[in-house]
């Protein structure tokens, strides 16, 4: 048996490690940011009636330009978006993959600014774009002036946001986001895949995309949508974008049953978000427990907090795990970040760090 350093493997894949969430069987999952509802009972029938159509004619392949697909997530998004200004994918990292082959590759560079979607370098690496690593201001915030500074300072093919920032849970502002779009010939991209979560004064960058041809905003049904077995994430974006997309793309890269899952889940899009209001509830008590016990957590406009102050990060990460509870140890030293669950899971969580707490 061989093992990957003998393989003739491309030299700037060589030593990079890969996307590494553990997959532990446990009994509270607060680790990935999943949305830990079950979708309702009577959109998961409805789902299945769909796909038993679809599997009747799957000996053909699937419509290439998944209008009705389109179409669908344009009238979710609203704005006056058609189904022009929407592509979609399986999941939003295959999104960002397919728009780093397309405007990114080697000889190329993307900036971002970490901490951050821990793919975004590991989707640069794999196309062979430079990860260009941007630094944060005070508590993960980014200002119009630190983004054009190092836009000036750099000068990438790609600037890479998101938005509310994962792991950190912060919001981006919209004058930082236009402000980095006037300082680059290049791609802008915002992802957005926990924007559903955000609060109810927070625009999202779906706003900008009017006369912005270079701004690509990326969702994906794998959060608020609790969709994220499914595997679809999608874009919005001026249409020439797509465009772009196409050349880069598998041909019929979304089966059949994906599109029909999608449509029909989408079309119960207000039960499918029911749940969101919850999950709010329940970041919002995490982050106020965490704080009554001494933690620093982040503001978050998502449905996970990241919080600081913990002396053993490590140590804490295993205790939980040792009570059945897994959340997320990223390596930022004294900080752990946990996902809002349901009600129970929360609580849990909170139990256990209360006790954890208590007992250092
Ligand atoms: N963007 C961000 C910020 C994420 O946190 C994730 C998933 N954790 C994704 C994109 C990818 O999600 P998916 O491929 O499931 O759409």
């Amino acid at each position: 048996m061989s093992s990957l350093a003998d393989l003739p493997i491309r030299d700037d894949l060589r030593g990079l490690t890969p996307y590494g969430a553990p997959e532990l069987k446990v009994a509270v999952q607060l680790n990935v940011n999943e949305n830990t509802h079950p979708i309702p009972e009577d959109v998961a029938r409805s789902i299945i009636e769909a796909l038993a159509r679809e599997l009747l004619s799957v000996n053909r392949y699937p419509d290439r330009e998944f209008l009705a697909l389109r179409d669908s997530l344009a009238r979710y998004l609203g704005g006056g978006l058609t189904r022009d200004n929407v592509w979609a994918a399986n999941g939003s990292n295959e999104i960002l993959q397919q728009i780093l082959q397309a405007f990114g590759g080697p000889g190329r560079s993307v900036l971002g600014f970490p901490p951050t979607y821990s793919m975004h370098p590991i989707i640069a690496a794999g196309t062979g774009t430079e990860w260009i690593a941007g630094v944060r201001d005070t508590e993960y915030e980014i200002s119009p002036a630190t983004a054009v500074d190092w836009i000036e300072r750099t000068s990438p093919d790609l600037v890479f946001f998101c938005s509310p920032n994962n792991p950190t849970g912060t919001a981006l502002s919209l004058e930082t986001i236009a402000a980095a779009y006037n300082a680059t010939p290049g791609i802008v991209v915002v992802d957005e895949a926990y924007a559903e979560f955000g609060h109810s004064e927070q625009p999202t960058a779906l706003s900008l995309l009017e006369g912005r041809e270079r701004l690509i905003v990326t969702r994906t049904m794998s959060k608020a949508f609790a969709f994220a077995g499914a595997r679809l994430g999608y874009l919005a974006a001026d249409p020439a974008i797509s465009d772009a997309l196409r050349l880069v793309r598998l041909p019929y890269h979304l089966s059949s049953l994906t599109q029909a899952a999608a449509v029909a889940a989408l079309a119960h899009a207000p039960e499918m978000l029911a749940m969101v209001d919850d999950i709010k509830k329940q970041r919002d008590r995490i982050e106020v427990t965490l704080r009554e016990l001494g933690y620093h957590p982040y503001p978050s406009a998502s449905n996970f907090v990241l919080f600081g102050g913990v002396p053993d990060a490590h140590r804490l990460f295993e205790q939980l795990l040792e009570r059945d509870i897994i959340i997320r140890d990223l390596g930022i030293e004294g900080h752990l970040r946990v996902s809002a669950g349901t009600e129970a899971e929360t609580t849990a969580f909170l139990r256990a760090m209360s006790e954890l707490t208590e007992a250092r």
